[in-house]
């Protein structure tokens, strides 16, 4: 009797221990995992500042260092390859916008890409626009492989009418992918990977009914009476700051989110699509940026916010354009970037490609609003170019965007089964306790 009492206390000692060296395990690997995971949280912090409240200017590549060197999205552009950039795209340049395109010069080129380029170029109408004009998407892959497997990667153009460097910029790319398939191995591997997809002209009708009849300051599109900001419209904090529920305004969102034909062609379409990157193109100002742009007091969570501030890094290198939060260029609520990545997790950037900040000297800044946001014909290649490098680098990124994703995802999985196992060993500790060591146990014990 006694033997079995001695072997039963020394059962418990051998437990409790082993519970003991469970918890501590699990303890040091879950502390080990929050640490991993938490290297960037201090990025999500709320800033506090508040939309009307007193702002002050937070330098983001201060916080950049805290969200640096945690993903490798390094790209190779051979620089034997660059050489293969195209002084010249393959369309004409003498119509009715001299070597700009108008609405129907675009969906000229683009219809001629597809006879031209079959096995490359799908074109599809995504939808009308107020005026009834047709807004077309270009798929841009290797047909012949089909799509299963490859990443989406989305690229727009003239939400605002009078930006229309951001059609020529797409353009131009829809030219050098497809004219280089074969020849250049960088461009026949994306398009062997990935589908491009590219909506040249988001507000047909802006360009259409103003820039083209000689309204060349016309940003919104033509819905009656002053037209609706289109990158105002969409559904994510529409009404917010940085938008005007005054029809005359440059930036007035409409009457409710997706009011617009315009913002629903692109919603459907981006909602029947699974896009990992995406980079709508503006002019105005030289800068890539990022969500969000309707609040300063946030930063995308973690991971997402590694990935913009290192890919965003990576293309300000190649284009010259700072990167920093859109909210600290300026709050707009209801944007395009906003509504794909909060709905869709899109690592959706802008990227604003040009502007001429010495005509803002002019008395007559008015007369030169075009000359503000285009650059002079002679430019625009140049304009361009400067921009080829880092579009052809998102899409090369979208495989590694989806792989960093998946390590993210088991970091949380890894964490959260650590939190589970130390649960269950603080339970399994109480339970030996409260059985083997109360008073009473003693006692029977010690019998
Ligand atoms: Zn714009």
């Amino acid at each position: 009797m006694k033997n079995r009492k001695i072997w039963k206390v020394h059962l418990t000692v051998f437990l409790f221990l082993t519970l003991t060296t469970l918890i501590l395990l699990c303890s040091f690997s879950f502390i080990v995992s929050v640490r991993k995971i938490s290297s960037n949280h201090a990025l999500s912090l709320s800033e506090d500042m508040g939309e009307g409240g007193k702002t002050s200017w937070v330098p983001d590549h201060d916080n950049d260092v805290l969200g640096s060197k945690k993903f490798d999205f390094s790209f190779e552009f051979l620089s034997s390859e660059r050489m293969v950039i195209a002084p010249d795209s393959h369309y004409p340049r003498a119509g009715d916008l001299g070597a700009y395109h108008t609405y129907e010069e675009t969906v000229d080129i683009l219809k001629d890409l597809n006879s031209s380029h079959a096995e490359l170029v799908e074109l599809v109408g995504i939808g009308l626009s107020y005026n009834n004009r047709t807004i077309l998407a270009v798929r841009i892959t290797n047909e012949s492989s089909g799509l299963e497997g490859k990443f989406e990667i989305l690229y727009t153009g003239a939400h605002h009418a009078r930006e229309l460097i951001s059609t020529e910029i797409i353009l131009y790319i829809m030219d050098y992918v497809v004219f280089n398939y074969g020849v250049n191995a960088t461009i026949t591997e994306i398009l062997n990977n990935s589908v491009l997809c590219f909506i040249p002209m988001v507000n047909p009708d802006g360009v259409a009914d103003y820039i083209e009849k000689g309204e060349p300051g016309w940003r919104k599109n033509s819905r009656p009476p002053y037209g609706v900001d289109i990158n105002r419209n969409y559904a994510y904090q529409w009404g917010q700051a940085g938008s005007s529920d005054d029809e005359s305004s440059d930036i007035y969102r409409g009457t409710a989110p997706f009011s617009e034909p315009e913002t629903r062609a692109i919603r459907d379409f981006v909602l029947s699509h699974n896009f990992v990157i995406a980079v709508n193109y503006h002019s105005g100002a030289e800068l890539v940026i990022y969500p969000w742009g309707y609040t300063r007091s946030l930063y995308p969570p973690p991971p997402d916010i590694g990935f913009f501030t290192e890919i965003g890094k990576t293309i300000e290198s190649m284009t010259g354009y700072y990167c920093q939060q859109a909210s600290y260029f300026y709050l707009a609520s209801g944007t395009a970037i906003d509504w794909m990545y909060h709905n869709k997790s899109i690592i959706a950037f802008t990227i604003e490609a040009y502007c001429d900040k010495s005509t803002l000297l002019l008395p007559d800044f008015e007369a030169y609003i075009w000359d503000y946001f285009n650059p002079p014909e002679d430019l625009i290649n140049t304009t361009c170019q400067r921009n080829l490098e880092a579009a052809l680098y998102m899409a090369n990124v979208a495989g590694e965007i989806r792989a960093s994703e998946e390590k993210e995802a088991e970091k949380v999985w890894y964490k959260e089964t650590s939190t589970i196992a130390s649960i269950i060993g603080v339970i399994a500790v109480a339970v030996v306790i409260v059985t083997y060591f109360t008073p009473q146990r003693r006692a029977e014990l010690k019998k």
